[in-house]
């Protein structure tokens, strides 16, 4: 059979360049199977001169079953297409419990402040009976957003109440998780959330100085939750601290992990670290924000830091079959009047893709929801037009990057674009037991 080395293949550098050339080796990874090979820099040049035949037998299968070295025949781009446009079975939403964002925004967008009502949750539950009671889902996931929903919590609760009637009149399951600042995350709202609404999974946002009275307050709910609440080992993660990192705020990183890791909550947290200095405020935006490429540097370190600490880190991304929620057509977010959109940013915005991207409102007839949304057809476009996802050998672990940043002429490459190598490092450095050293 001839063979070609797949497309989807990242190398790295040789990783010790002191090694004498013969015992010189790199990190061979393919972002279809997510293997990583090490192999000598003598077998790296022998695949990129296409002398495969020259490689040892043992060595040319186990790349073959890393999917680095495939079938010559093989259209790598359309078999992860086909892949990714399969739907999934798991219905997908958005909840925005109130009009306001988790950061306390000062733009004008933030000032009008409104929230679900009652009316909406009913038209929610309605909707979801109508998706569930047909073979094409197997379970549906709600995530509440939007300010914060703590401060909607007889709302929460009533839409619980319709999660739970439903998952059990169609014997389907529900998993729901909250984005939340965490400032009013206390003791008895946790335990409502987690052993009454399904809540098992908190996305916890953290921006600006780790020394506001907001984070403060958020830090020390987590710690008395993690402190006093008896966990079950298959609770797992409960905590996702995600920290929008600023030229602001970067120097208050380590000490904000140190915080957690001193308590020993190593198996309940896990750090997620964004580039966002604001998301509406485009001044504080300009000032603050890192480029990409500085920030995947910054990152890096912070994992870094985060896994030497005990805290479980995954250097590198698994296949994506859909990365950004908007090009997925079981997901939908609904806003505070019942609007229902494609794009989880886009409610009460005037954003230009607002229209391309609303599906309708809940209280219109169902089938005058709209299908052909903007965003979900970009795998199409991406078959006929190609672009730099084409050409991206991480397209498989990506699926495309943010949509919307893209429309607005921005990048939208995930950070790992731009610090791959040093994940792979890791990664390899984590597996060999060698991180520490
Ligand atoms: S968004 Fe960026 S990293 Fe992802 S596939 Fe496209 S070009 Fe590659």
């Amino acid at each position: 059979m001839d063979l070609k080395l797949s497309r989807y293949t990242v190398p790295t550098s040789v990783i010790n360049p002191e090694d004498q050339p013969a015992f010189q080796k790199r990190i061979l990874y393919s972002a279809v199977s997510n293997a990583a090979v090490v192999i000598t820099d003598q077998v790296f040049h022998m695949l990129n001169n296409g002398s495969y035949e020259r490689i040892e037998a043992e060595i040319r299968v186990e790349l073959e079953n890393a999917r680095i070295l495939v079938p010559a025949e093989n259209n790598e781009f359309a078999n992860v297409l086909a892949e990714n446009k399969v739907p999934d079975r798991l219905l997908s939403m958005v909840l925005h419990a109130t009009s306001q964002c988790q950061l306390g925004c000062r733009c004008k967008k933030q000032a009008q402040h409104k929230s679900m009502d009652t009316a909406i949750a009913a038209r929610v539950a309605d909707y979801l009976d109508r998706q569930l009671e047909h073979d094409r889902f197997d379970a549906w996931h709600i995530t509440w957003d939007g300010g914060d929903a703590l401060t909607e919590l007889p709302l929460v609760k009533e839409i619980s109440q319709h999660n739970i009637r439903l998952s059990a009149k169609y014997d389907k399951p529900c998993t729901v998780s909250m984005i939340t600042n965490g400032a009013d995350l206390h003791l008895d709202t946790f335990r409502t959330l987690f052993y009454d609404c399904l809540v098992k999974h908190f996305h916890i946002v953290v921006g600006g100085s780790m020394n506001t009275e907001l984070n403060r307050r958020s830090f020390s709910n987590i710690e008395h939750i993690l402190a006093e609440v008896q966990f079950q080992p298959w609770d797992g993660i409960i905590f996702e601290i995600k920290v929008n990192v600023d030229k602001d705020n970067h120097h208050e990183v380590s000490g904000l992990v140190d915080k957690f890791g001193t308590n020993n909550f190593q198996n309940r947290i896990i750090f997620k670290f964004c580039s966002e200095a604001s998301y509406c405020e485009e001044e504080r935006r300009y000032r603050y924000s890192y480029t990409p490429s500085e920030f995947a540097e910054l990152e890096i370190e912070y994992l870094m830091y985060a896994a030497k600490n005990g805290f479980p880190v995954n250097f590198l991304p698994s296949r994506a079959l859909t990365s950004c929620p908007a090009v997925n057509e079981n997901f939908m977010t609904v806003d505070v009047q019942g609007n229902m959109f494609g794009c989880y940013a886009l409610p009460y915005t005037d954003h230009e893709q607002h229209n391309a991207n609303m599906i309708g409102n809940l209280f219109s007839e169902p089938s005058l929801f709209r299908t052909d949304l903007k965003f979900r057809q970009w795998y199409d476009e991406l078959d006929t037009h190609r672009g730099s996802c084409y050409d991206c050998n991480l397209f498989p672990v990506c699926g495309g990057g943010c949509r919307l940043k893209w429309s607005e002429g921005a990048d939208g490459c995930p950070s790992f674009r731009y610090n791959f190598e040093d994940r792979l490092i890791l990664n390899y450095l984590t597996q060999k037991g060698a991180f520490n050293s």
